[in-house]
């Protein structure tokens, strides 16, 4: 099946941050793999004039999801730290538009609908056609995928852009959660140019 990208398709990139990418905090096994096929998808839709947009865990210093905090994760995406900036690598166009989430301390938010004003964004820009990849497929993308869903916009998973924090055991099983619901898989040469 080949996609016609058009007016009212959006592309949305989930978590490229470096505490997700090898050698971060909470490291993706091959997180650093999925960039340069990102800036594919990037470029491509850039070129096309649609609108690109870019979530971020935005995490306080003491924020629930910590360790310490009796959370599942070890500290990560510390707002205005090196950890929580974009991949150096990931190359996103100047008028990105970037989403912040999870940014209060007893609030966690694996969506990036959660809490944040991307709907919102993705109204006002006519956007009726989203393009998921990022990070990590079983949870960020997962629920961003599923919120979509449940805004009703015709939701596309990059599947080649995704990876799992747990890979042997979920990425399968997250893509085929995305599925059932609705999402539809698509690779970069799903891309009609
Ligand atoms: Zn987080």
């Amino acid at each position: 099946m080949k996609v016609t990208l058009a007016a009212g398709d959006a592309l949305l990139v989930a978590d490229v941050q470096n505490d997700f990418l090898p050698g971060g905090s909470l490291a993706v096994p091959g997180g650093d793999e999925i960039v340069p096929v990102l800036n594919r998808y990037i470029g491509f839709f850039h070129a096309r004039g649609l609108p690109i947009l870019a979530t971020r865990d935005w995490h306080p210093p003491n924020h629930c999801s910590f360790l310490l905090q009796g959370g599942p994760w070890p500290p990560h995406c510390i707002a205005e730290t090196a950890g929580a900036a974009f991949s150096p690598v990931l190359e996103l166009p100047s008028d990105t538009s970037i989403v912040s989430k999870a940014t209060a301390q007893e609030k966690e938010a694996y969506s990036g609908f959660e809490g944040t004003e991307l709907n919102t964004l993705l109204r006002s820009s006519g956007t009726r056609r989203l393009f998921i990849g990022g990070l990590t497929a079983e949870y960020c993308v997962l629920s961003t995928v599923k919120d979509a869903l449940r805004y009703h916009y015709a939701t596309f998973v990059l599947k080649d852009a995704i990876r799992a924090i747990h890979p042997n055991s979920n990425l399968g099983q997250a893509l085929e959660e995305m599925k059932r619901l609705g999402a539809v898989p698509v690779d970069f040469e799903s891309l009609a140019a």
